[in-house]
């Protein structure tokens, strides 16, 4: 077959409303009532073959204790290293097929995403991970056909990038997937990311090695399915969930590891880096790290704010999701003429959202994932209402009954320093912090210096000149920076994400930058007439 091939313009998938009525709605509901009355064994899949270590571990329902989901088989160094031999083994076919035949696959899985397979794998997230059918609708289904509609154009955009040439010569530049595997390390909090982290360099031409979080295990093996009904070949992407510590250490100790494609908490990623530091002689290539880490990301209002997008911002943007979106808001920077307009209305709508069961589809608020997470947040809560520095100005309270339910919760912290305004909670908390109107420019210098993360931020101002000044001091406090919105919803193609400082490697996920990192070009110069000769002319004589 011959031609350049254009992969279809890419366009945002359409967020579906699932309002009553509605035949997604119908759909969702029916697959929700399927999955939640069937428990699946959930094997590793390694060169196309399931493996059932018979180490296992149940899969519950965050907000629902008492429903097992499935029962997932656990890997280990065994299961990895098999995985590698198959990854790398599976890559030398893979990488020599046509990229428009590679691209092929993954549109082909967000199309079936796209169609019939969207309310599996929305149910799937609803149920493992206690999403609502919006919060899943943007991750589960979108943004995943995103990911791969828009990582087929990029990567096209990549190789369509070529050298200029010289009269008699052709140059040309062969990107060539990386040499070995890649070890793709998902967190819990977004389907999106398993797909993405594990897609993207199978895309470009990689073997992967992906280690899903066993607390989104149910949605990551629909996703694995996915990719299978698709058409991917056996072993390009393998499948372990398991032991993160014995997995990892057979996928950096191996001499193949030729990159990380890692999303989660700051203090794993730096224990990852360190072991590949450590191993550093030992590999064939030097390993491309890519990591998306942790986040204290802020809303900082200034005095001439709207009231009512403020408040929007710090409901929407800190307790959707239960505030589990690396992105989500967690320490506010209000001034103290605008804290007085909006406080009691913030407490007021803050108390009023329905927490519950994701099922019942008149729920805002879910469960947080697991018991050491509910421990971890509920720990912060609990401090902060012993302690005098400090007062819980609405929620605080939780449960642990039949799911790890906590209410929307918003701190008010007498000091900047506060651990609630400089950690990262990730959960449904809110840290205000309240400043004298005229010290505007000091709290900018604040909200740059508090934290070690740079992931997201958003000021709000109706005056330009002090967005101006916002952009300007903040301009290395945050990867992902909003004016007068929510700082959590990043979309693919419009605001690629990602963050600096102790927030990660910035690579952007979802972007050509992303898809450059799982490439490592050949740069091949073709002579159309060679010099015969080995003399130049300055050498001649006069
Ligand atoms: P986590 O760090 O606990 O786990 C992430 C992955 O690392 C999981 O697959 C886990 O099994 C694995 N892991 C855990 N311990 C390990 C170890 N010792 N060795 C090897 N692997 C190990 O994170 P999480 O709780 O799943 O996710 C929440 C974190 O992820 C938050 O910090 C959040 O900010 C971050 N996050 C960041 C982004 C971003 O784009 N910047 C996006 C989503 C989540």
């Amino acid at each position: 077959m011959s031609g350049f091939f254009r992969v279809p313009p890419p366009i945002n998938e359409p967020v579906l409303s699932y309002a009553p009525g509605t035949p997604e709605r119908a759909e969702l509901k029916a697959a929700l009532e399927r999955m939640r009355g069937e428990e699946i064994e959930i094997p590793l899949v390694i060169g196309g073959r399931e493996i059932r270590t018979g180490v296992t571990h149940p899969v519950h329902a965050p907000h629902d204790h008492g429903l097992r989901l499935a029962t997932c088989h656990e890997g280990g160094a065994e299961e990895a290293r098999r995985a590698i031999a198959n990854a790398v083994e599976a890559q030398r076919e893979w990488a020599s097929w046509r990229w428009e035949d590679r691209a092929a696959i993954f549109l082909k899985a967000a199309e079936l995403l796209s169609t019939t397979w969207r309310a599996r794998l929305n149910a799937a997230t609803m149920l493992g991970q206690s999403k609502n059918a919006y919060q899943s609708e943007i991750d589960a289904a979108c943004e995943i056909i995103d990911f791969f509609r828009f990582g087929a154009h990029f990567a096209e955009r990549v190789f369509t990038e070529q050298p200029v040439s010289e009269k008699g010569v052709w140059n040309r530049t062969d990107y060539r997937p990386l040499e070995g595997f890649v070890y793709a390390v998902s967190p819990f909090n977004f389907t999106a990311i398993g797909a993405n982290l594990a897609g993207i360099p199978a895309l470009v031409g990689c073997g992967v090695l992906w280690k899903p979080s066993r607390s989104a295990v149910l949605s990551g093996y629909h996703t694995y399915k996915l990719l299978e009904e698709a058409g991917l070949p056996p072993g390009v992407v393998n499948f372990v969930p398991g032991n993160p510590s014995a997995i990892t250490a057979a996928a950096l100790g191996s001499r193949d590891f030729a990159g990380l494609h890692f999303t989660g908490s700051t203090e794993v990623f730096q224990s990852l880096w360190r072991q590949v530091g450590n191993n550093i002689a030992s590999y064939r290539s030097y390993p491309r790290l890519v990591g998306e880490t942790g986040g204290k990301d802020f809303i900082l209002a200034h005095p001439s704010a709207d009231g009512d997008a403020v408040r929007t911002a710090i409901v929407r943007g800190a307790f959707e999701y239960q505030g589990q979106k690396c992105s989500a808001a967690s320490r506010a920077y209000l001034p103290a003429s605008l804290w007085r307009r909006i406080r009691d209305d913030l407490a007021a709508e803050t108390e009023s959202l329905p927490v519950g069961d994701p099922l019942d589809f008149r729920n805002f608020v879910h469960a947080v994932i697991d018991r050491r997470a509910f421990d971890s947040i509920t720990g912060y809560i609990a401090r902060a209402d012993a302690d005098p520095n400090a007062e819980v100005v609405a929620g605080g309270r939780y449960s642990d009954a039949d799911g790890f339910f906590i209410r929307p919760t918003i701190i008010r912290a007498h000091s900047p320093g506060h651990e609630t305004m400089c950690e990262e909670i990730f959960g449904p908390v809110i840290s205000v912090f309240v400043y004298p109107d005229a010290e505007w420019e000091r709290t900018l210098r604040l909200v740059d210096e508090t934290s070690p993360y740079a992931l997201t931020g958003a000021v709000f101002s109706q005056d330009r000149s002090r967005v101006r000044e916002a952009l300007d001091t903040l301009r290395n406090a945050a990867g992902n920076f909003y004016i007068n919105d929510k700082p959590t919803g990043a979309v693919v193609g419009q605001q690629p994400f990602g963050g600096g400082r102790a927030s990660g490697t910035n690579d952007k996920a979802g972007s050509a930058a992303n898809i450059a990192r799982w490439l490592s070009p050949r740069s091949i110069k073709e002579n159309l007439v060679p010099a015969t000769r080995y003399e130049y002319p300055y050498m001649g004589e006069a």
